[in-house]
């Protein structure tokens, strides 16, 4: 029986290696129904290539238009945050890749897990924004939430069979992206393409300047607190420029179980989309010889303040991480639109979480509140 998936965020970059993924093994995967914002020629192509039951876009517009694109067509086109819940909660849905970026991601992967959907989760705002929340439901309906991200489904390899309190601290790999080794004052002056340029993985433009500020790392820290329930004490930072280890785990004797392969994501998507089952595939293999050498250096905490930015916001908890998340991903906008230097980010980030009045044991619509607040507060501090 073909597993049926449902692609949030489709004509992303994780949303089309997903579907390359799927395409690697047709007999086990069908796809159900997918979801974009605007990107309708990268949809329709998807939509005739898949045959999905059902897909959304982001308004009525879009909506009329796909339709046109497909012409005559099974699949029935939606529109709006309804359109993504029906996409998320479809009767023949399995398991739901979460791929969308920002906070919209969060209502649907809700209710998905309400319905006893499984959830491959790459939208990092869902855990870090509402991981408490999210969490209590994994653990009530009892589904399967697998991280789409090297670093986590490097955690859960190197700690297979082994039991929390065996588990003296989870290390998450940095490359340091494309300011590694940039001085701490030309910091201000790099130009929007410099920060898209990672080195190593090729990914969307949120994600490639969160990398080059460290708070896609400030993320994955509060995601693996939620997702393997360790306190921020047991979980460190170490720089790794060649993005080969991508996640290590040390045990209470001493022995340290590290996770490698190439950087290629279509390996941590498939082995979240397969359950842990290992199947051979063509993907980018690692040569450590080619490579010759693994360097780790310490995080730079100075130069990439946005690390304990998150460290702090998720210690805090309650709606703190929501407005982390928020805040950045309206700084990361301004920057983008060249309406902001690159270090304003880590400052709007900073003056939005001393502003904020938090609350501790936060309801789904406090911190949907705390996010809207956080975007507010960017656009106006800056106008
Ligand atoms: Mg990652």
């Amino acid at each position: 029986m073909k597993k049926g998936i449902s692609i949030l965020g489709s004509t992303g970059s994780i949303g089309k290696q997903t579907l390359e993924v799927i395409s690697t093994f047709p007999n086990k995967f069908r796809v159900i129904g997918l979801s974009a914002k605007d990107n309708l020629n990268i949809l329709a192509e998807q939509v005739k290539k898949f045959q999905p039951k059902i897909v959304s876009v982001e308004n009525e517009a879009s909506a009329e238009e796909l339709q046109k694109m497909l012409g005559k067509t099974q699949t029935v086109v939606y529109s709006g945050g309804e359109g993504l819940l029906k996409i998320a909660c479809h009767k023949e849905v399995e398991t739901v890749v979460m791929a969308i970026p920002g906070s919209a991601g969060i209502i649907p992967t809700i209710e998905a897990i309400k319905m006893k959907k499984d959830i491959a989760l790459a939208s990092k705002e869902v855990l870090v924004a509402a991981g408490d929340i999210v969490m209590s439901e994994v653990s009530r309906k009892k589904i399967r939430l697998s991280p789409i991200d090297s670093e986590h489904s490097g955690l859960i390899q190197c700690m297979k069979g082994e039991l929390g309190d065996k588990i003296k601290k989870l290390i998450l790999t940095a490359s340091g992206g494309p300011f590694l080794d940039t001085s701490i004052d030309a910091l201000s002056r790099v130009t929007i393409s410099e920060a898209l340029s990672h080195p190593r993985w090729s990914m969307g433009s949120k994600i490639s300047i969160d990398s080059a500020t460290l708070m896609n790392k400030g993320f994955e820290v509060i995601e693996a607190h939620h997702l393997f329930g360790l306190d921020y004490s047991k979980i460190d930072v170490v720089m790794h420029p060649q993005s080969i280890i991508h996640a290590m785990i040390e045990f209470i004797d001493g022995t340290t179980i590290a996770q490698m392969s190439a950087p290629d994501m279509r390996i941590p998507i498939q082995y979240a989309l397969l359950e842990g089952e290992r199947f051979p595939n063509k993907f980018d293999l690692m040569n450590l010889i080619n490579i010759g050498s693994l360097e780790f250096s310490a995080p730079d905490r100075n130069k990439f303040p946005c690390l304990d930015l998150a460290y702090s916001a998720g210690k805090k908890g309650g709606t703190m991480p929501a407005v982390l998340n928020s805040a950045n991903n309206e700084a990361v906008k301004l920057f983008l639109d060249g309406k902001i230097k690159f270090t304003d980010i880590q400052d709007l980030v900073k003056q939005a979480l001393d502003k904020h009045f938090f609350t501790k044991e936060a309801t789904l619509e406090e911190i949907l509140a705390a996010d809207n607040w956080a975007m507010k507060e960017i656009q106006t501090s800056i106008s």
